[in-house]
């Protein structure tokens, strides 16, 4: 018995690596484009408890809202309308508007994961990427852990920010860049914290950075950051002791405000750790018929808080190149001129603005406080370019002079830094 996984269209074939974020959105677009997609996806089955939260930002939602699913997206989420920043001892110190939704990562890729099957998109689990093959003919052969393989006319690889595909396909291509940050994060419902009104407080405490909104239900979303020079094992912070975790966290904020210990005993849930990483700007994004988007091409550091809408936003621009130009190579050399500077703008700005968590001593402290009204006027601006990004699904990509460029693409407000013109 053959061990090929065969796909039975006359259309054009696209192999999709990962059903995170990515993943599931450029299947659907790719449906509406007239091209057959199958998702490959590493986990065995969905999970949809992994992760923990994360806000998704207007110009995401906008891309949901092109499929018709932003709503669904945004009734299982609570709006963030400011961030509240405060010193370790609750000193207000600035405020940032937001216009984001909160909400559980499981959910998010449980929707998008639903939205595709109900579309008609194929999702494998149980399907890890060993390595990719592009045939002479120039399309793409996806060899999985478990010894198949699937043949398609391009592959995308929406593999995350450990990518395979990218591994395979540009083994040369730098490794994502470990930020010296470690971000905590959990969820837990304790008596005394007041609801928060749509409000996120942030607290640059004396050893960590603690942000906390209290959502429906009295339900506490938190997170922390925190500095670690070199880089740690993965699986050893993982296997750390959840009790041992939680009191290495109340120890860094020991000399900070309430209801920081309050929130952080009070989890008895188990608290998630990850060394925060970013991607190097990789010299190219595609390699003949395989391509990456998403993390697999640009990750950001978390506190950005735009990793996923980067990634909504590269998938219905993908798909669009791929609709209107007439050869999949040209496609993403499209793609990566439309994308490239705007993710990588983004990609720079969140490095700067983590290094602003690191522990201070009173005379930093100091400077900062004084110093944070400023760059929180940057940072609304930066948030105002980000958020104002907006994709028409409707407009034609076009090339010209080994350019791309979008037609008509002047009747839209504000097209970001790069649109390709
Ligand atoms: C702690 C933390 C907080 C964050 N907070 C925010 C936030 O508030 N706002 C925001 O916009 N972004 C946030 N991000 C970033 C955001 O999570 C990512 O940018 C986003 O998930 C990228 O989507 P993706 O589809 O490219 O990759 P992922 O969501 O990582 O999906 C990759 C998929 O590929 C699968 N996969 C991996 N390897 C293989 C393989 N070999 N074979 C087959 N399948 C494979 C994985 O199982 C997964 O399903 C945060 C990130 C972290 C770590």
């Amino acid at each position: 018995m053959s061990n090929e996984i065969t796909l039975g269209t006359p259309e054009r074939r696209a192999l999709i690596v990962g059903c995170g974020i990515a993943g599931p959105v450029l299947a659907m677009f790719l449906k509406r484009a007239g091209i057959y997609p199958v998702i490959y996806e590493g986990q065995p089955e969905p999970n949809d408890e992994a992760g923990f939260f994360l806000n998704l930002a207007l110009n995401g939602l906008d891309v949901l809202d092109t499929l018709g699913i932003k709503e669904d997206i945004e009734s299982l989420g609570t709006p963030t309308t400011s961030i509240v920043f405060q010193n370790h001892r609750a000193r207000r110190l600035g405020i940032l508007p937001q216009t984001t939704t909160l909400l559980k990562r499981g959910l998010l890729n449980k929707v998008l994961r639903e939205q595709a099957i109900r579309r008609g998109v194929t999702v494998e689990f149980g399907k890890r990427l060993k390595d990719v093959e592009i045939t002479p003919q120039r399309t793409a052969i996806a060899r999985f852990e478990d010894g198949t393989e699937a043949r398609g006319d391009f592959l995308v690889g929406c593999d995350g920010i450990h990518s395979r595909t990218r591994r395979s396909i540009m083994p040369d291509a730098p490794e994502p860049r470990y930020a010296g940050l470690i971000d905590t994060g959990g969820f837990t419902t304790t008596a005394g914290v007041s609801p928060s009104g749509g409000v996120m407080r942030m607290t640059f405490g004396t050893e960590g950075f603690f942000g906390y909104q209290v959502v429906a239900f009295g339900e506490i979303f938190w997170f922390q950051n925190s500095t670690q020079a070199i880089e740690p094992d993965r699986k050893k912070l993982e296997a750390m002791a959840n009790d041992q975790y939680r009191q290495r966290l109340l120890d860094m904020h020991r000399h900070d405000h309430e209801p920081i210990a309050k929130i952080i005993r009070s989890t008895e849930s188990r608290i998630g750790r990850w060394p925060s990483y970013d991607m190097p700007s990789l010299p190219a994004w595609y390699e003949g018929p395989a391509c990456l988007i998403g993390d697999a091409a640009h990750a950001t550091l978390p506190s950005a808080g735009q990793g996923a809408s980067m990634a909504l936003e590269d998938a219905i621009v993908l798909a669009k190149c791929l609709r209107d130009l007439p050869d999949t190579e040209m496609a993403f050399a499209a793609f990566e001129a439309l994308r490239k500077d705007r993710v990588e703008e983004l990609v720079e700005q969140a490095r700067r603005s983590g290094s602003r968590k690191v522990p201070t001593n009173a005379l930093t402290r100091g400077i900062r406080d004084l110093a944070l009204p400023f760059f929180l006027k940057v940072g609304a601006k930066n948030a105002e370019r980000a958020y104002s990004y907006r994709v028409d699904w409707d407009e034609k990509v076009a090339w010209s002079a080994g350019t791309a460029r979008e037609e008509s693409a002047d009747a839209r407000p504000d097209p970001g830094p790069n649109c390709g013109r």
